[in-house]
């Protein structure tokens, strides 16, 4: 059976130099006419765009209902592309991303897909920005669900139906940076690599007993070997 590689976004392929959570404030203060001071700091580590909405919609006293939510996404989509389209932007990939992705495509033998808590488009503009989005089938996104245990299996369902193939949890591995992306993988059975180029640290991250543990993406034969073969 094939590999099912799946992918985090921020911390683990890029870093938006704070972009994305700046949007989510910007929508808030548009949206709410609070200003971003008045807030309790954003907790995104892990966390899905929904989750993270759904707090803070609590917190302004606001009803967390689709059509609100949808209107907020909106504004913060807006302002994320502007943001990642400034002048002054200061994101990056993150070390070893693009040379992994590279390998892992020429190599073979795995599908690509992403497991974040990003909604569909903002995933899709942050990858953009860097030229990524290409590397990914498909996957599993914050609209999806608040809770990223959830995200496993329909990453798994959106992957086989975009290949045609189908994937058993033993040849899963969930790639990401934060304790919460160790947790998803272990909800569906599956292995996670984890990379403390994020909010944590690598042995922060071994405490929560991922299968894999390092520092950055660097050492790209070493982890496409175990990506693809172990
Ligand atoms: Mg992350």
């Amino acid at each position: 059976m094939p590999r099912l590689l799946l992918f985090d976004i921020d911390g683990t392929l890029l870093d938006t130099g704070g972009s994305g959570g700046a949007s989510l404030l910007d929508a808030a203060e548009e949206i709410f006419g609070v200003s971003r001071q008045e807030l309790p700091p954003l907790d995104l580590a892990g966390a899905t765009d929904g989750g993270v909405l759904r707090r803070l919609f609590g917190q302004v006293g606001r009803d967390f209902v689709p059509e609100a939510l949808q209107t907020y996404l909106t504004c913060y989509l807006g302002h994320l592309n502007r943001r990642l389209q400034h002048e002054s932007f200061a994101g990056k990939t993150l070390p070893g991303v693009g040379a992994l992705l590279a390998k892992l495509h020429e190599l073979g033998g795995a599908d690509i897909g992403l497991l974040t808590g990003n909604v569909r488009r903002g995933a899709e503009l942050k990858l953009a920005r860097f030229g990524l989005g290409s590397w990914f089938v498909d996957g599993a996104f914050g609209d999806d669900a608040e809770d990223r245990n959830l995200l496993g299996p329909v990453a798994m369902h959106r992957m086989s139906q975009a290949t045609g193939r189908q994937y058993a949890v033993e040849d899963v591995i969930v790639i990401g940076d934060t304790p919460k992306d160790i947790a998803c993988a272990h909800a569906i059975g599956a292995r996670c690599l984890a990379v403390g180029t994020g909010h944590f640290q690598a042995d922060v991250l071994r405490v929560h007993q991922p299968w894999q543990c390092f520092d950055h993406l660097l050492e790209t034969d070493r982890v496409c070997e175990l990506l693809l073969k172990a």
